[in-house]
This record gives structure tokens, C-alpha cells and sequence, in this order.
């Protein structure tokens, strides 16, 4: 317990004292991990509801730990966070992201252009090296901005103020796609979007989960029925993740989603899997 922090309510709990001492376990190993090269990124397709077509993937980072194995982010984001060490790893993640888009394109030729989505957590957002690191990663990497989407949750901007929002719109004049990730959950006010620089809507996975059952629950049409019509006459485009089943896509291309992420599709797996769904589209 002394090593969880002195928390002297985890005395009283084993478990909770495991898990408080594998927290900061996992803590103070990060750093060394991110210089041991063990974390790794798996791509989940975006795909077109439209036509069905693979137009990218989502980043999404595993640590492949020496002793727990791979661990989700969930384990160690938030600690990354709270140590600061999320910088230097979401700027690996990004610049990974960012190399692997432009080998995408190389490959793909014709089923080109293929994109990335980055998630950026709060932190990084009032990182003052932001704009120049993104400029940096992209250059180093000859890929265009606007292969390039940063997700960024509703709720790091509820309340942003100019300062937070500047980066971002810097980056989305560059070219650079802003996505508003988790949309839904965090409260904020719809007129509030306009504020913002964003391109994206990502409907978060609650929404999909009320269109399980065919028909949806009426409300919740409603609800995701009036979100696409407001961001489409916003100019913003609508991503849903979440999309387990094929009755979930029908649903939601019908009410007018773009785009669509989830099991159904594929799971998030390695980068030349991707390649393969592009190609094995684009060639019929
Ligand atoms: P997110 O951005 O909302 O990412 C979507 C999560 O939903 C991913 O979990 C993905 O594997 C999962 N998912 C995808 N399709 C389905 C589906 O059909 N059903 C269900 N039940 N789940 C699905 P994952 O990979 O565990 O990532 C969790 C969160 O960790 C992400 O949530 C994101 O907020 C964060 N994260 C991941 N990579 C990074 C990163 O590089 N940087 C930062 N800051 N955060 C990251
Ligand atoms: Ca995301
Ligand atoms: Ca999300
Ligand atoms: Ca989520």
C-alpha cells in the first residue's frame, strides 16, 4: 500500500492494493517502455456507409507489456496523462500514424487517398509545441494534412477558451481534419459547435448501442436523426463508431451517417490488414 500512495482505504482491500501497486507499477515503467519500443499501434478501418469503402483507420495504441502483456490504452493513458509522459507518446503515436498514412497512399495508388485519425488527449492540446511537431511529423513524413484527422473529445473543449482552440485552428487552416470525438456524452452546447474548428462529428458507441434492434427505438432515431441534420447543415461530417452489426449500419447509413467504425467491419488490427481491405475494395 505504501507504494499505491498511502490511499489507507486500500489496506482494507487486497485487490484494490494489487491493482494500486500495479497502477504505479505500470506508472513508473512507462518511460522505459517508451524507449524500449513497447507500445505498438493497431488501425481500425473507417469505412464509407454510402459505398462501403475503406477511406482510412483509426490509431489506436497497446503497450505490449513484458509481464502483463498487451495492455488497452484505458490502462495507461490516463497515467501517461497524469505523469505528463502522454506528449512524447502521443507524439510517437502521431508520428507513426503519420508515416503509416503515407505508406498507405504509396501502396494503395488508385484506392488512395487512405487517412489516419489521431487521438489527442488533453494534454497535448495546451502542449505550446503542438502546430510546430504536427508541421514537423508531416514534412518528415512527405504526407499531406489532409490525410491526416486529430480526434480530440467533447469534452477536453467544453468551456475551450481562444487559447485552447488556436492550435487546432491553425492546424484545421493547414488542412488538417478536426474530429469531435465522443460526441454526445459530454453535454455540451450544440450551438457551441459553431465556435469550433471542426470537420467531424464521431457519434459516440452509446447511440450505435441503441440501434440494436430493428426497428431502433423511436426516440433514439429522433435523437441521431436531428445531430446528422444539424452537423450536415454545419458543413460537418458524421462518423459513428461502435457498429457491431449489420443492422446497426443499415440504420445508420439511412439516417444519413457518413462514415462507420466498429466489429462489424473489422477490429482493430495491424497496419498491412488495412492495405489489404483498401485493395481487396478497390480492385472489385
Ligand atoms: P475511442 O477513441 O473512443 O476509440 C474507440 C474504442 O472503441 C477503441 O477502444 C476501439 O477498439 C473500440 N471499438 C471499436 N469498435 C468497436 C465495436 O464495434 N464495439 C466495441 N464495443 N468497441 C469497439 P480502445 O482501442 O481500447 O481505445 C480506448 C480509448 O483509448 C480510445 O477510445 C481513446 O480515447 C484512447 N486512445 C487510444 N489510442 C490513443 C492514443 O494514441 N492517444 C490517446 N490520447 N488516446 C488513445
Ligand atoms: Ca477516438
Ligand atoms: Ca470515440
Ligand atoms: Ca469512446
Amino acid at each position: 500500500a505504501k507504494s499505491a500512495g498511502g490511499n489507507r482505504f486500500e489496506l482494507a482491500d487486497p485487490e484494490a492494493d494489487a491493482r494500486a501497486i500495479t497502477r504505479h507499477g505500470l506508472t513508473t515503467a512507462l518511460p522505459a517502455a517508451l524507449e524500449r519500443g513497447e507500445f505498438f499501434i493497431e488501425y481500425q478501418p473507417l469505412v464509407h456507409l454510402g459505398d462501403g469503402s475503406v477511406r482510412g483507420a483509426e490509431a489506436l495504441v497497446r503497450w505490449l507489456h513484458p509481464q502483463h502483456g498487451v495492455l488497452g490504452p484505458d490502462r495507461f493513458i490516463p497515467l501517461a496523462e497524469h505523469t505528463g509522459l502522454i506528449v512524447p507518446l502521443g507524439r510517437w503515436v502521431l508520428e507513426q500514424s503519420v508515416r503509416q498514412a503515407g505508406q498507405w497512399c504509396e501502396r494503395a495508388g488508385g484506392a488512395g487517398p487512405l487517412r489516419v485519425n489521431v487521438n489527442l488527449s488533453p494534454c497535448q492540446l495546451t502542449h505550446p509545441g503542438l502546430v510546430q511537431d504536427t508541421v514537423d511529423i508531416l514534412e518528415r513524413a512527405g504526407v499531406r494534412p489532409e490525410a491526416l484527422c486529430l480526434e480530440v473529445t467533447e469534452s477536453a473543449l467544453i468551456g475551450a477558451d481562444d487559447d485552447l482552440l488556436k492550435p487546432l485552428r491553425r492546424l484545421a487552416e493547414m488542412g488538417v481534419d478536426i474530429a469531435l470525438d465522443d460526441f454526445g456524452t459530454g453535454y455540451s452546447n450544440l450551438a457551441n459547435l459553431r465556435r469550433l474548428p471542426v470537420s467531424v462529428l464521431k457519434l459516440d458507441r452509446s447511440f450505435t448501442q441503441g440501434m440494436q434492434q430493428f426497428p431502433a427505438d423511436p426516440v433514439d432515431l429522433k435523437i441521431v436523426e436531428g445531430i446528422v441534420s444539424l452537423a450536415h447543415s454545419l458543413d460537418l461530417a458524421v462518423t459513428v463508431e461502435g457498429v457491431e452489426t449489420g443492422a446497426q449500419a443499415e440504420q445508420l447509413r439511412i439516417l444519413g451517417c457518413d462514415t462507420a467504425q466498429g466489429w462489424y467491419y473489422a477490429r482493430p488490427g495491424p497496419p498491412d490488414r488495412l492495405h489489404e481491405l483498401a485493395l481487396v475494395d478497390a480492385t472489385g
